[in-house]
């Protein structure tokens, strides 16, 4: 992509995450559903993006409510953001409400076995630690089962406690005619009407961008702040944010005949020229990427241009024909596209069978450079 020096400290790439973009999205996000809290899920790590910069740069833009999967990710957006409400997707770990207490995390309540547990915890200290409820209304993965639903508000009106917001997440979001969020929705509207004036929250980025009855009190975007596809089959409106970039190693000459890589699956079918790259599925780029004499695989990009993977995928390494370049090759130290205005997260997905989610989440394996372009420095227009 460009000129510059392959990182001096012999990094192998360079990510750079675009933080005015993702507050951005996370602002745009806000405009489709107005009535509604935007809340921000950086679980996994922000989405590969790097929680410390990433929900710093959202609190700063106005973000109040952050969704982690796990307590110690709760630890560490709490160790930056004193004061943000942080919701633990995963519930309460059996044995670890010290630890919740501590830290100011609240847990979002998915079994009996969890809400007893907090209860007992509020009543011993005689204290309503705040906590959400998240019922099941088709998943099967986590949340109160609807028969609950009475056993769990008893429970709750023998103290008083009030959740501090009432959730259920949808199953097809990403497919906006899916019948089955209309019947979750109706699910959802019976739970709530057993909790009348709590907040409630439906939405991820799907639910959030395809109908404005999702929205309730608060919405959950993940993807779609990162600029991701939420919802399949139409543009994607959102701002790009995440370029990775990594050096050529070597640029050589392939024959007629000549087979590159493991397995010596990709035979050359004319003179050809090979860029081998300092990337490997160690760090992230998956060996479904990887192509053959049969199948094609990923893309790297150069001076604008979308060049195919050679052979297969190895633990450092990629192999990309760069024959289609001419004279115009990269040379040695050149950075070369992974991801980026060429190549976008879902396009790379898509060619590795996989969803922009695992390939953003990928990112945290690999052997980067990571570079912030600050949100105020970069001045994204509004709008
Ligand atoms: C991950 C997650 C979200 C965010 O989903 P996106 O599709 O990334 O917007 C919202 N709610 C729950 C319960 C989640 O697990």
């Amino acid at each position: 992509m460009s000129n510059a020096p392959a990182h001096p400290q012999g990094l192998a790439g360079r990510l750079t995450v675009d933080l005015g973009a993702i507050v951005k999205n996370w602002r745009a996000l806000g405009r489709v559903s107005p009535g509604a809290l935007t809340a921000a899920v950086v679980k996994a790590d922000a989405y590969g993006t790097g929680l410390a910069p990433t929900a710093t740069a959202l609190a700063e833009a106005g973000a109040q409510f952050f969704f982690v999967a796990t307590p110690d990710e709760g630890l560490r957006l709490r160790q930056v953001l004193p004061d943000v409400h942080v919701f633990v997707l995963n519930g309460l770990y059996p044995g670890a409400t010290d630890f919740y207490l501590a830290h100011k995390l609240m847990p979002v309540l998915s079994s009996v076995p969890m809400l007893e547990e907090w209860m007992d915890v509020c009543v011993a200290h005689n204290e309503a630690f705040p906590a959400a409820l998240h019922f099941d209304t088709g998943m099967n993965r986590l949340g109160f089962r609807l028969s609950d639903t009475a056993l769990v508000r008893d429970r709750l009106s023998e103290f008083g406690y009030l959740p501090q917001m009432v959730m259920s997440h949808l199953a097809c979001a990403d497919q906006p005619s899916h019948e089955k969020s209309r019947t979750q929705l109706a699910l959802f509207q019976t739970v709530l009407a057993q909790f009348p004036g709590i907040p409630a929250s439906l939405a991820n980025s799907a639910g959030l961008m395809s109908n404005r009855d999702f929205h309730f009190q608060m919405v959950r975007p993940g993807i779609a702040v990162y600029g991701g596809r939420a919802i399949g089959g139409r543009p994607n409106p959102m701002a790009h944010a995440i370029t990775l970039e990594v050096p050529v190693l070597q640029v050589r000459s392939a024959r007629t005949g000549e087979t590159v890589g493991y397995g010596a699956t990709h035979s050359v079918d004319k003179e050809s020229r090979i860029a081998t790259i300092a990337l490997g599925y160690a760090d992230g780029f998956f060996r479904h990427l990887g192509a053959s004499s049969t199948k094609t695989g990923g893309r790297i990009a150069f001076g604008g241009r979308v060049l195919p993977v050679m052979g297969r995928i190895s633990m450092d390494l990629v192999t990309v024909d760069v024959t289609e370049l001419g004279d115009a090759l990269p040379r040695p130290g050149d950075f070369m596209e992974v991801l980026g205005p060429h190549i976008s997260v879902d396009e790379q997905a898509d060619a590795a069978g996989t969803i922009g989610y695992e390939v953003l989440t990928s990112l945290k394996q690999g052997r980067y450079e990571r570079v912030y372009l600050d949100p105020a420095e970069h001045g994204h227009a509004e709008g």
